[in-house]
């Protein structure tokens, strides 16, 4: 009995203190913690230009300079792909309410190689990238904190080890949030994408593999923008990959040269759609861990 008045009693907390984008309630402040420039599109973009619709203030914070992408183009050099990414995040984040834009702990405190190893977010010490969240969340002070789920939303290591970086900092001493989530994808918007780009796409493998998604009862909150706004979110896509965002279908086989999980996750918002984000809730504190 006592245990079932204890869950009701947290149960209570909970919904009073998740209580703000949905209800017309300013969420204040908001930090958004990311491995790579381009995750704060795929992962959280209906929940930031929702946020900041309602007045809230969007900090995002990434952790690598999303170099990978851009090193051929720049001939290896890393410094120059890291500026270019630079300026297409603020660009992104123009478009999606994000007012400020930094590097976790600096630039080229670690990088985006399109591999695990050294420099890489999932080749650091898990401490040290949970003590960098953490002075993070204590310099901003956020009300809530967004990030990926506990499968790094497409199984890439480097979001894997930031969602564990941002559950282990809200465990350790600090300033506390009163709600962290982690974005996550359905499975079964997933297996829709490998649909859609089997018909669109057909002589061409689409998306590393390694994208799964999840059962749809992970989800414990949405957060959704308006219809109008989601063209934000194809916009912003398009800074980073002109035309990944809003070219028709039957343009997408002959005018991109890239077919990996950007594309797949593009497939996967069409057959579901572009406003909607989904989210696990991450404990904070002493909260009780789940079991699962
Ligand atoms: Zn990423």
């Amino acid at each position: 009995m006592a245990a079932d008045a204890e869950r009701r009693r947290r149960f209570t907390l909970f919904i009073v203190m998740t209580s703000g984008p949905n209800d017309g309630s300013s969420p204040d402040r908001v930090l958004v913690i990311h491995a790579h420039p381009d995750d704060e599109v795929f992962a959280t973009a209906a929940a930031t230009i929702a946020l900041a619709g309602q007045g809230g203030q969007i900090f995002l914070r990434v952790a690598t300079g999303g170099e990978a992408g851009l090193l051929a183009a720049y001939h290896g050099d890393v410094v120059r792909a890291r500026a270019a990414r630079a300026a297409q995040l603020t660009r992104s984040c123009g478009l999606l309410g994000i007012s400020d834009w930094d590097y976790l702990a600096g630039a080229g405190r670690w990088i985006d190689t399109g591999s695990e190893g050294v420099g890489t977010l999932a080749g650091e010490d898990p401490a040290v990238l949970a003590a960098a969240v953490r002075a993070c969340i204590d310099r901003i002070e956020p009300m809530m904190v967004l990030t990926v789920d506990r499968v790094g939303l497409t199984g890439h290591p480097d979001h894997i080890a930031m969602h564990n970086a941002v559950r282990s900092a809200l465990a350790l001493p600090g300033w506390l949030p009163h709600e962290a989530w982690g974005a996550l994808l359905l499975g079964r918007h997933i297996a829709a994408a490998h649909a859609l780009a089997k018909a669109v796409v057909p002589h061409r493998p689409v998306g590393s593999g390694r994208v799964q998604g999840r059962a749809d009862d992970a989800v414990e909150r949405v957060m959704t923008c308006s219809r109008e706004d989601a063209h934000r979110r194809r916009a912003a896509l398009d800074e980073y990959t002109p035309g990944l965002g809003t070219f028709p279908h039957h343009d997408l086989a002959q005018r991109l040269d890239r077919f990996g999980d950007s594309l797949l996750l593009r497939f996967a918002m069409d057959a579901s759609d572009w406003h909607t984000d989904r989210f696990e809730r991450i404990h904070i504190g002493d909260e009780d861990q789940p079991s699962r």
